[in-house]
């Protein structure tokens, strides 16, 4: 898979390369800087004629999409989620589950597992993304409370099981009765990632918890006590940590711009990972889905169940991106490391995916300045998506 691509706004690590070219050889980025240096220019090229080149994004956390929920147990339908969000710039995800009865949980891990041990044929499925059923029922929000469970670690042992070395996350609610127990073996035992969420933790139990090992915030501020001066709460503990990377739905429905700019000024941009929480409705013909088997209507940008509760989102990473840097005022190459090279190192795999560098896969991106709309998608250098420009 060799392409030169020539004349581009490259998107690195921290800044904007103007009139930019980058070489892929055999999947690989081989060489990247100004065009005008390039000699002997590889073919085939594409002249980019001043569009963005991007690395691709990385969705940690996405429960569905093009009309499929991430629960529904079937690898092949599993692809038409994956399908979707490659034409909105992911080209890596995890998927998550929901709670449900602990049969449908193993089903749906096994499935996530046999498709990412094949190969989707497009973006690159990393495993899967365990929220729930370890939460706090009292910030449930759409996980279906009846199948809510208090932290057991033979519980959870059999879901890594049928994950098959596929698990990558374990978000549970720190407060509740053992779930120190399963922190250490996620984190300690497994190597695993711990992630706090659905909780109603208080700072020093949230404080606890980082100290334990848990290195990720589900959705900061969604489904958590918010930051109060007098009780930071999980949120202003997280804000607080040196350690804790957070998650963020970049929506206007789930997080204020202003609250953003507040947790990428705390954080920083090596601590903020943008992610989707996606549900079904995203790309689909109708506009309605399933999430955690209740219907979801898709309406004027928001995931809603029949009752009006916010249904997961129907959010895409480049609308988060878009997003980040035209309500939050961020930079694009900071809004684009906070989808790319932060969850790439959180997930251990920044040594080869998340930035364009040379000797990186390449997962790249053509984007339009004008309107950051996804032109091209690229994975391992092959193109998997372009549209009409
Ligand atoms: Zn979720």
């Amino acid at each position: 898979m060799d392409t030169t691509f020539l004349h581009g706004k490259i998107i690195l690590e921290d800044r904007v390369l103007e009139d930019g070219a980058v070489v892929v050889q055999q999947g690989a980025i081989a060489w990247l800087g100004p065009t005008s240096v390039l000699q002997n220019k590889p073919e085939p090229s594409v002249d980019l004629g001043g569009f963005y080149l991007c690395p691709g994004f990385i969705d940690l956390h996405v429960h569905g999409g093009g009309g499929v929920d991430s629960m529904v147990g079937d690898p092949e339908a599993l692809k038409t989620i994956v399908r979707t969000h490659e034409a909105f710039g992911t080209t890596s995800l995890c998927l998550a589950t929901l709670s449900a009865p602990i049969d449908q949980l193993h089903r749906a891990l096994a499935s996530i597992h046999q498709l990412a041990a094949r190969g989707t044929g497009g973006a690159r499925l990393l495993g899967s993304y365990l929220e729930g059923p370890f939460i706090n029922p009292a910030r449930c929000g759409p996980h279906p409370v009846e199948h809510i469970l208090e932290p057991d670690l033979r519980c959870l042992q059999s879901c890594a099981l049928a994950a098959g070395g596929w698990l990558r996350v374990v978000s549970l609610a720190p407060e509740m009765p053992d779930a120190d127990k399963l922190i250490r073996w996620t984190v300690h035992d497994m190597g695993l990632i711990a992630a706090i969420g659905h909780t109603s933790a208080t700072c020093e139990q949230t404080e606890a918890a980082i100290q334990a090992g848990c290195r990720l915030c589900t959705h900061l501020f969604n489904n958590m006590m918010p930051f109060h001066h007098r009780d930071p709460n999980a949120a202003g503990a997280v804000l607080a940590s040196q350690a804790a990377v957070a998650e963020l739905v970049m929506e206007p429905t789930h997080v204020h711009p202003a609250a953003a700019r507040i947790a990428l000024r705390c954080l920083g941009a090596d601590r903020l990972a943008l992610i989707t929480d996606a549900t079904s409705v995203v790309g689909s013909p109708d506009g309605t889905g399933l999430h955690g088997g209740r219907r979801v209507i898709f309406q004027d940008g928001v995931a809603q169940f029949e009752d009006g509760h916010l249904a997961g989102s129907a959010l895409t990473m480049i609308d988060a991106v878009r997003a980040f840097i035209s309500q939050a005022g961020v930079e694009p190459a900071v809004a684009v490391r906070c989808a790319s090279l932060v969850p790439a190192r959180l997930l251990g795999i920044g040594d080869r995916l998340g930035s364009i560098a040379v000797g990186k896969h390449a997962d790249l991106l053509v984007l339009d300045p004008s309107d950051l709309r996804v032109l091209q998608t690229y994975v391992g250098g092959a193109r998997i998506y372009k549209t009409d420009y």
